[in-house]
């Protein structure tokens, strides 16, 4: 495979695919199509962006005739698959725009790569990025495997679950070859802040409090997004077709623990008295449909295609903390103007 298609490469885990796929395959054409919405942002990629085999291409997938036409130019022999509305508050605001982007915008792709390969798949794959929301909440015991049954609860989880179900769909309809990769909660560089790390490590710089949702005993697994991108890769390269693979960081954690931790990372980097982020503590009204727990079972990756996570949850967020300190610049400009206004609405009156 030499053309290679990223959507969404200028977001969160977009851009570290983008650069793990630019650097490390420099005789693949790869071809990065974001419509730069809030979430994206060319300064995540900005290192790459004068690479020969690099070529950024901005465009909606909502928009039929601009995929078709892309399609039809750059004849991609690969997809990979990341551009998304995806977060969950959101979605509880807008589900609509969910439906469009994640199902319509994936719809779009997949007839794109159907009319151009459709009886000559040989070499061509589709890898479609998703999550482990689409199972929706566990209990206290057990993990999600391949075989859970979907049951989303969420306008996001659902419009994931219905692209995941498309794209199955159109392997088992017309035998395009796909694979998907469904993952647990990713942390690291290029965190847009309105995502629980991020979010309360520019509060805690800035001193604001920290919304807690309900009683903050949610539990979530967390992987490093460096080791997600690390995953995409053998999975684009080594999964088999037709297969679906969970990705997972073996780190679950509940919320509190969780910003406790950060809290006292935080504490010591700012040289601030030790306890002093904690206070920020504040416990907001909890978000309707709030699941649970989630936790992955990521044997599956582990066992057939020898991918597990490189680095430690401390080691990580001690990345990411320092990551953040050092960008002041980068989280100025993605906290002011719409992000600020999306801000107060969330979490003021609460
Ligand atoms: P993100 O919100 O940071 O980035 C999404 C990117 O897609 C942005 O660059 C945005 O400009 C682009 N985009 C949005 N709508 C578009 C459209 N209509 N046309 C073209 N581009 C559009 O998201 P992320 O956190 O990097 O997530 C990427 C993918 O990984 C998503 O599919 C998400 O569901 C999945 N995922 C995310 C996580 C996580 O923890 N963040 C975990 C598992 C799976």
């Amino acid at each position: 495979m030499k053309k290679i298609l990223i959507t969404g490469g200028a977001g969160f885990i977009g851009s570290h695919v983008v650069r793990r796929f630019v650097t490390q395959y420099p005789d693949y054409e790869i071809y990065n199509l974001d419509a730069l919405t809030y979430a994206g942002n060319l300064e995540n990629i900005k290192d790459i962006q004068d690479s020969t085999n690099y070529t950024f291409l901005k465009g909606d997938i909502t928009d039929k005739a601009l995929v078709d036409g892309l399609f039809s130019e750059y004849r991609f022999d690969g997809v990979i698959h990341l551009a998304a509305e995806s977060h969950v508050d959101r979605s509880i605001t807008n589900p609509l725009a969910f439906v469009t982007t994640n199902v319509i915008g994936t719809m779009n792709l997949l007839n794109a790569f159907k009319s151009l390969w459709a009886g000559n798949w040989e070499g061509k794959r589709f890898y479609h990025i998703s999550t482990d929301e689409v199972y929706g909440t566990l209990g206290a015991e057990g993990l999600f495997t391949e075989t859970t049954p979907y049951a989303p609860n969420s306008p996001y989880s659902a419009s994931k679950a219905s692209s995941d179900h498309f794209v199955r769909a159109y392997g088992e309809t017309y035998g395009l070859p796909y694979v998907i990769t469904n993952c647990s909660n990713n942390y690291g560089p290029n965190h847009f802040p309105e995502k629980l790390i991020p979010l309360f490590i520019n509060n805690i710089i800035e001193n604001k409090s920290l919304p807690v949702y309900g009683n903050g005993k949610y539990t979530r697994d967390w992987l490093f997004v460096k080791d997600h991108a690390v995953a995409i890769d053998i999975a684009f390269h080594k999964g088999k077709d037709f297969e679906t693979y969970n990705i997972g960081g073996f780190n679950e954690w509940q919320n509190i623990d969780l910003v406790k931790l950060l809290c006292s990372i935080m504490d010591k980097k700012l040289n601030r008295e030790s306890g002093s982020s904690e206070k920020l503590i504040t416990y907001v009204t909890d978000r309707p449909g709030h699941d649970l727990r989630y936790a992955i079972d990521a044997s599956k990756i582990k066992n057939e295609l020898g991918w597990e996570p490189s680095v430690t949850f401390e080691q990580g967020l001690d990345i990411t903390v320092d990551w953040f300190l050092q960008n002041e610049d980068w989280l100025k400009n993605v906290t002011s103007g719409d992000y600020t206004r999306y801000y107060e609405m969330q979490y003021t009156d609460k």
